[in-house]
């Protein structure tokens, strides 16, 4: 990690070539411009506008498809939920349905989402620290597959539900491992520090409690450390870690038979060398191999995140020396994580002749009444003209799911590229319905 430059220094930023280069999904064609899978996106813009997410089925497909050979070829016997909150639309989610995934939910909104897109119960997980009373009721009817609790709190308030309707919860324990695995702040979860988990201290004794508890199977137990991780240290630390709980959980007679690795895989948004899945295949392999477990785990950026753009455009270009501004029409309402979390996106001009054009450094800004709202800064881009487009890469996972309608701002319609074709698949929002649901007082 220590060997990486530092995330902002625009003098080693991959030139737009080599950021599609670097992308499968992605070519770029001297006369139509930037082209996902083999469909222009300049086309994409025109008929749906813009801002406008697109997304690469073909690439949603292939990167399960590797995921799930990784962990063939080691011959682990490990489930797949996608986690559903990377990206949670209906389209993302019959695709992954299709191939035989289950669904990581964190919220009965997801859970509904899961099942109507055709994931079976029984392939659902639910983990999250306050799954509400009619949350886990609904989990309970549902008969999802497991229930990741993260306290003794709300093992103790299952139970009870359980038990008032008759059933028993599959329950794995999710323990927080505190190990740090190297990611932004906020989006570290494994760490003592962080709220999610049961403290590793406390598990195996809530374990035991678990097996007396009327309403409740404890199954196993369940760690997630973090989202984009960019190494596979911090997972072998964690695995080690749950198989010495689950050693000593079988000690003392208690039945394990299935361990959550959690996700966190992450992606190279810049050009940071990422681990594959058959890295961390090796990690479970090592950690769990030899223990007669069933395995799961629950990636969500790693499957989606590579294949969504954001499409834009620009508004104007605005002249304040030395600073040179390219206003959007896409701002932190659509795409939060730049804001949020110092995120570093590709940013890539759609068009032929923009793409030739020489490059000179700009800010890259949304329209939002925050200076927040910057996608990048000192970015080496061509003069872009005002209507020019750009392609904000890598946007995936963690991207429309997070748009507000901030500013007013209509949330921006989804596309679905597959196989040369495309199509809408969420509509942009229409303003009135902004107010619709809204009263005014008596
Ligand atoms: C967010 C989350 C995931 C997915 O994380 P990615 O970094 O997108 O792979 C998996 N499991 C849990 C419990 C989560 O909260």
């Amino acid at each position: 990690m220590a060997a990486l430059p530092p995330p902002n220094d625009p003098s080693t930023d991959p030139s737009c070539s080599d950021l599609i280069a670097a992308r499968s999904l992605l070519r770029f064609d001297p006369m139509a411009g930037l082209l996902m899978d083999g469909v222009p996106l300049a086309a994409i813009a025109d008929a749906a506008g813009t801002p406008t997410w697109a997304y690469s089925a073909v690439t949603m497909r292939a990167r399960y498809r590797a995921l799930a050979s990784a962990m063939a070829d080691l011959n682990l016997d490990a489930r797949v939920h996608y986690a559903v909150k990377a990206n949670d639309s209906r389209a993302v989610l019959a695709l992954f349905s299709g191939e035989g995934a289950g669904a990581d939910v964190v919220s009965g909104g997801e859970l509904l989402k899961a099942r109507q897109a055709g994931i079976p119960a029984s392939r659902i997980v639910y983990s999250g620290v306050g799954k509400t009373e009619h949350e886990l009721r609904l989990a309970l009817s549902e008969d999802i597959g497991q229930i990741n609790v993260e306290s003794a709190e709300e093992l103790a308030m299952l139970s009870c539900l359980a038990d008032s309707l008759g059933r028993r919860a599959r329950v794995a324990l999710r323990v927080n491992p505190d190990v740090d695995a190297g990611t932004n702040d906020k989006i570290a979860t494994g760490r003592a520090e962080d709220k999610f988990g049961i403290p590793y201290a406390d598990a195996a004794a809530l374990y035991a409690l678990a097996a007396t508890l009327p309403g409740i199977e404890p199954i196993g137990l369940a760690t997630h450390i973090g989202s984009q991780i960019l190494a596979l240290a911090p997972y072998r630390e964690a695995f080690a870690r749950i198989a010495e709980l689950v050693a000593a959980l079988r000690e003392n007679g208690l039945r394990v038979s299935t361990v959550d690795c959690g996700g966190g895989l992450g992606i190279p948004y810049r050009n940071e060398p990422a681990p594959s899945p058959a890295g961390l295949a090796a990690c479970m392999k090592a950690a769990f191999g030899r223990l007669d477990v069933r395995l799961a785990m629950e990636p969500g950026r790693w499957l989606v995140g590579s294949a969504g753009v954001l499409l834009a455009s620009v508004v104007l270009v605005k002249q304040s020396p030395p600073e040179r501004f390219i206003v959007l029409d896409a701002g932190m309402n659509e795409l939060v994580r730049p804001a949020m979390y110092d995120a570093w996106h590709g940013i890539v001009p759609v068009s032929a002749a923009d793409a030739i054009a020489p490059p000179v450094p700009a800010s890259v800004v949304g329209p939002v009444c925050e200076s927040g709202d910057t996608f990048a800064r000192s970015r080496l881009l061509p003069p872009l003209a005002p209507k020019a487009r750009v392609a904000i890469l890598d946007a995936g996972a963690y991207g429309a799911v997070m748009s507000s309608t901030y500013n007013a701002r209509p949330l921006a319609a989804e596309v679905w590229v597959d196989n040369e074709r495309w199509s809408v698949i969420r509509d942009r929002q229409a303003i009135e319905t902004l107010w619709e649901r809204e009263r005014l007082p008596a």
